[in-house]
């Protein structure tokens, strides 16, 4: 046997619009197979729809490809051997291969055009990485409802390749070992291969990716919601996040692990292990996926996440140092789905006027003389702990023979305003005893 082939793949998208979750997820897969085998990821940039493709969205799908950390080694910005990377750059390379293909009599000329000529009777089968053997021969390259076999157009005659063309020149021109792209482009392969064998190239392999769907099963479209990869950024969502979430679409690491940094991916990805069916996409998963990501961030990274949220809702971060706050995220022990959540729910660290807000209570003079006596105790503890908090609102409710979530949930609702939260001793620890008293007077509860 000789050296096994060089692992080249490439991510093709046309900048004709942002990058959105399937772009996203054919870019990861790639960029995945490329890091596992320590082969190269090529980024092609398809522009021959003179109309539809423009610089902004190119540099928008770059930048998206940015945020979610998937670099590329050969591109139009960095360059690389096989380049230029443009397609709109390598009309002449379309040409030349084109005019070969009419010498040969393969091919021929009709006004600017140049088509090609498709016999009947050839082997145009492949087997395809995920989906295994297709059998396919040239004579089923009709035209719908006709008997005749439809010729392929290479060059248009405004002098423009065809997709289905330029893919080939590019992917045997640029060494492209796997070409793993979007299921949908199953129907094209053969007729792709069919230009392979007329140009006597060696074929790459191909891996189809499922396609992926929202939860009524109907194709993923604007209508299921955020769907271009900035969306989710600014829905609080983080790279690794996105990332985690669209590499377990359509592929698993064989366990039930579903959550994994972007080094495990790489670790553990197999395109062998892409499964055929559609996969869905499910906001809850990423949400899942979002959150435990949270979690284990370290806490100063956790509070760079947070800030901008908080900053969102207009409260006073400065007035905190930055230990303090993340001290604030770590005590909420892994509560929200999203920074931008994580943020609302924890916004009474951040200052009283959300609690103040939220929570109006009227208490009976009967009542006050009561919650009265149970805080000035709880302020008066010598060491300003949870544990130390906790003892002494145990000790005096077993005196009077009465609950203690009562009295717990007067003191957590009067320093957060809301019915949820970390442990209450914990919180006011870390509010502090001044703090402590100023929101428990506010309510005239000491
Ligand atoms: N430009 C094509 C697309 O966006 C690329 C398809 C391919 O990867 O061959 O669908």
């Amino acid at each position: 046997m000789g050296t096994e082939r060089e692992i080249r793949v490439r991510f093709a998208p046309s900048p004709t619009g942002a990058l959105h979750i399937g772009g996203g997820h054919t870019a990861l897969f790639n960029w995945l197979w490329a890091r596992h085998k320590g082969g190269r990821f090529v980024l092609r940039i398809e522009d021959t729809d003179r109309e539809r493709s423009t610089q902004a969205y190119e540099e928008t799908i770059m930048s998206g490809m940015r945020w979610l950390g998937l670099d590329w080694d050969e591109g139009p910005d960095v360059g690389g051997v096989y380049g230029p990377y443009r397609q709109s750059e390598r009309l002449n390379l379309y040409r030349e291969n084109a005019e070969r293909l009419v010498r040969e009599d393969k091919a021929y000329r009709e006004g600017e055009a140049i088509i090609f000529r498709v016999l009947p009777g050839e082997d145009l089968s492949f087997d395809d990485v995920v989906y295994g053997r297709i059998e396919v021969a040239s004579d089923g390259l009709r035209e719908k409802g006709s008997d005749e076999l439809k010729d392929i157009v290479l060059i248009k005659s405004d002098g423009m390749p065809t997709y289905n063309y330029a893919v080939v020149v590019d992917d045997h021109l640029m060494n492209i070992s796997h070409v793993i792209r979007g299921e949908d482009h199953i129907s094209n392969t053969p007729k792709q291969i069919l230009l392979y064998h007329a140009l006597g190239w060696e074929l790459p392999a191909f891996a189809h990716l499922p396609m992926i769907l929202g939860k009524d099963k109907k194709k993923l479209s604007k209508r299921h919601g955020a769907t271009s990869v900035y969306e989710f950024r600014d829905m609080g969502y983080m790279p690794d996040s996105v990332f985690n979430f669209l590499a377990i679409l359509g592929w698993s690491p064989g366990d039930d692990r579903e959550i994994f940094s972007r080094a495990e991916a790489v670790e553990l990805f197999e395109l062998s292990r892409v499964v055929r069916k559609p996969s869905v996409f499910d906001p809850d998963k990423l949400n899942f996926i979002n959150q435990e990501h949270l979690k284990r961030l370290d806490p100063m990274t956790r509070l760079e996440m947070v800030r901008p949220f908080w900053q969102e809702l207009g409260l006073p971060i400065a007035s905190h140092d930055d230990a303090w706050l993340a001290d604030a995220l770590t005590l909420m022990g892994g509560r929200g789905k999203t920074a931008k959540e994580l943020a609302g729910f924890s916004d009474y660290f951040v200052s009283f006027e959300p609690v103040k807000a939220r929570y109006t209570p009227e208490f009976s003079e009967e009542e006050k003389a009561d919650l009265k006596d149970f805080f000035t105790k709880l302020l008066a503890v010598p060491d300003w702990t949870d544990s130390a908090l906790e003892a002494q609102a145990r000790e005096w409710v077993a005196q009077r023979g009465v609950k203690m979530k009562d009295y717990a949930m007067t003191l957590r609702f009067a320093l957060t305003g809301m019915k949820v939260s970390p442990g209450i001793f914990e919180v006011a620890q870390h509010l502090g005893r001044d703090e402590t008293r100023r929101r428990l007077a506010h309510y005239g509860l000491i």
